[in-house]
């Protein structure tokens, strides 16, 4: 949590934020989304305003939206949690990942994520105090891929969490079913608990490729934490409605901790998310925005391409890695830093989803992490600024 002078480090997001509006580059850095989500969502939080929804809701969450996140689970994957006991609303999937591994881990225990892994694992399990543990994506001509052995080596009798991703911020892969099926073999054997942060879940780009919850496989729905949010899946990615779903025992374990981190939030927009969660329309509406998002994933990529970088094609979520080694950068934090002097442009370096040294690390160290979910315009505006970097 502490950079060389022994303050605490400010997130990477809000670092390149800050300097792509210092600095007026295309900011191509944090995944948000440049346009808003459906208006008959947002209209369904306004209403819930008029109507009232702005007091402290129930400290799970509104019924109504646990009822939406259990049949939501249930239409899409068969899974059936019960909405009073075995669904948890949260300030987004962060507060669900935080309040999970806070409540299951602590000293002498290890948390096994992932590398590269998405920051906040790394600082949450910093401050549970636990040991983070990891196991490699490696690029391979067909995208970044588990290493299965490496993982079963970094398992160990102390493992007491793992915390995996699908699809996986920041490549862009989705594991695959023989992948989660190494996951969860190991998991059993070495009696640790999975949470699974599934927040890109409806953002899988290819037709031949499915995202699979974890919990889904056999054995394991009594030892999971599946997390999602409304954030990405319906671009609204400042309400910061997310949810935890699982057998009674952990969530409860998550609930316990939750009451002392946010209490409760978002009154007004856990209607609207349960509307969203529940609409038909609202449905095709996020099938229209994976569809459009494989289109700018390619416009990018091939603009990247075309630019001289070397990219990894994504399967899902709205980030695309590219190695700008091939145009002579070797440190990607380095080039991040002086991106918007020399192009305009601000991405994020991939180390900073790795630990220092490690050989995810040294084997990512020249790769810078874009979003794509921007409008086809910003898109190409960042490409054009980009190939002037040859
Ligand atoms: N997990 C991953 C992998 C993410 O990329 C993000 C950021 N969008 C989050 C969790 C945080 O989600 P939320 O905004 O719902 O807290
Ligand atoms: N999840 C978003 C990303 O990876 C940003 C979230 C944040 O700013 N913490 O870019």
């Amino acid at each position: 949590l502490l950079a060389d002078d022994g303050h605490v480090r400010a997130t990477i997001f809000a670092e390149m934020s800050a300097l792509a509006a210092a600095t007026g580059s295309v900011n191509l850095g944090q995944g948000f989304p440049d346009v808003d989500g459906p208006a008959s969502v947002a209209q369904a939080a306004a209403d819930a305003i008029a109507a009232g929804h702005n007091q402290y809701p129930p400290g799970p969450g509104i019924p109504e939206l646990r009822r939406a996140v259990a049949a939501h689970q249930e239409r899409h994957y068969g899974l059936s949690p019960d909405p009073d006991r075995e669904v948890l609303v949260t300030a987004g999937a962060t507060e669900a990942l935080a309040a999970a591994v806070l409540a299951l881990a602590g000293p002498g225990d290890e948390v096994l994520t992932l590398e590269p892994f998405y920051d906040a694992y790394g600082a949450v399990i910093a401050l549970a105090g636990a040991t983070h543990t990891t196991a490699p994506l490696r690029a391979t001509p067909g995208g970044f891929r588990l290493d299965v052995d490496a993982l079963a080596a970094a398992f160990s009798d102390r493992t007491r969490l793992v915390l995996l991703n699908t699809p996986h911020n920041p490549t862009g892969t989705v594991l695959t079913p023989d992948e989660l099926a190494a996951v969860a073999r190991l998991a059993v054997a070495h009696d640790a608990v999975v949470v699974t942060d599934e927040v890109y879940e409806h953002l899988v780009l290819d037709p031949g490729v499915r995202h699979m919850p974890v919990a889904t496989l056999p054995g394991m729905a009594e030892r999971t934490l599946t997390v999602s949010s409304a954030g990405k899946t319906f671009s609204f990615t400042g309400w910061k409605i997310g949810w935890v779903s699982g057998p009674e025992d952990l969530v409860t374990a998550v609930r316990t901790v939750k009451q002392f981190l946010t209490y409760v939030s978002g009154a007004p927009f856990q209607p609207a998310v349960a509307f969203a969660l529940d609409d038909p329309g609202v449905a095709a509406w996020v099938r229209d925005l994976a569809t459009s998002l494989a289109s700018r994933r390619d416009r990018l990529c091939d603009g990247l391409t075309a630019a001289g970088f070397e990219v990894v094609r994504p399967q899902g979520t709205y980030f695309v890695l590219a190695d700008a080694a091939p145009l002579g950068f070797d440190d990607g934090a380095t080039l991040c830093r002086e991106l918007p002097a020399l192009a305009g442009v601000v991405g994020v370096p991939v180390t900073a989803f790795t630990h220092a040294g490690s050989d995810v690390d040294r084997a990512l160290r020249s790769w810078v992490r874009f979003t794509f979910v921007k409008r086809d315009e910003v898109l190409d505006e960042a490409v054009a600024r980009l190939s002037r970097l040859r």
